[in-house]
């Protein structure tokens, strides 16, 4: 049987797209007084000498930095309730509850959820005031030893391998014992990439933006507007403009009638438009019941 596909998904990375620091910058050094250049730039040595990938780089100092001190998830779970974000967040995720669907988008059962998708630690973001509002969290995780202390990378997401997610999302295989690269029907795909919005900063998120728009997927990069260098407009303009990797760009204000918030906005009411269309074409084709109102 063909699955409902009423389900819109929009897929956040979190460093610098939901947040305008990275998360190891804002709650982790200052809790265990590591120095942020010192560290960064070890993990820089580790990935230029070494040949280290970005993320098992910084996971491998932070353990050595933290040496025989080594925090428990939970102590990272508790810090992650100190990250903060971009204008507008989380309060948007509460708006979005209500108003955002109509009365009919409603009776096809169509339905908005979220998602983040990150580099950094899972734990902290499981403990932000953000994860009441999100559907599954995927980020890099640390195996702990017989004392709960973190030990060793038990789950490592590059900017690469970000994109299993997508197709995680878009098949519904969230568990990570179920095996993504299983064949599917498209039918049978609880989330097509056309209901899918992807939501990043700049280049670590190309894989991502690519995936989406070859896919039919949609797609939103977004800079911070108070960057005083412009960097981070920079790498969007280019994303945008040069590359053409997406077609959106939008500074990062999630507050009710900012650039960002009337493109997703946009979005979402245009899928769950087609979304209905297609129900009143399966109607008239006799393929399907109407919906009872
Ligand atoms: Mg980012």
């Amino acid at each position: 049987m063909a699955m409902p596909q009423n389900t819109i998904s929009i897929i956040y990375d979190y460093d610098q797209t939901l947040a305008p620091t990275y998360m190891q910058d804002e709650a982790l050094f200052p809790a265990f007084g590591i120095n942020p250049t010192n560290f960064w730039q070890r993990c820089a040595d580790l990935v230029r000498e070494q040949g280290f990938d970005n993320e098992l780089a910084y996971m491998k100092v932070l353990l050595d930095c933290l040496e025989m001190d080594r925090p428990t998830n939970a102590r990272l779970h508790e810090l992650g309730g100190n990250l903060t974000f971009y204008k507008g967040l989380p309060e948007m995720f509460e708006e979005f509850r209500s108003g955002l669907l109509t009365d009919e988008h409603a009776a096809h059962g169509i339905s908005v959820e979220h998602y983040i998708v990150s580099s950094g630690l899972k734990a902290m973001l499981d403990g932000s005031r953000l994860a009441p509002y999100v559907r599954r969290i995927f980020g890099c995780e640390f195996a702990t030893d017989e004392r709960d202390r973190i030990t060793f990378p038990k789950r490592v997401i590059s900017h690469t391998q970000k994109t299993q997610f997508l197709f995680r999302i878009n098949k519904g295989m969230l568990e990570m014992d179920e095996d993504v690269n299983d064949h599917m029907a498209p039918e049978l795909r609880p989330v097509p990439f056309q209901n899918m919005i992807y939501v990043g900063d700049g280049p670590t998120d190309v894989p991502c933006f690519t995936v989406m728009r070859r896919n039919g997927g949609h797609a939103i990069a977004v800079y911070n507007p108070d960057d005083p260098t412009r960097a981070s407009f920079k790498k969007c303009y280019q994303l945008c403009t040069h590359a053409d990797r997406v077609k959106n760009i939008a500074p990062s204000d999630f507050r009710r009638g900012s650039h960002l918030r009337l493109l997703l906005e946009e979005m979402i009411r245009e899928i769950a438009g087609r979304i209905v269309q297609r129900r009143h074409d399966d109607v008239e084709a006799g393929t399907v019941r109407a919906p009872k109102f």
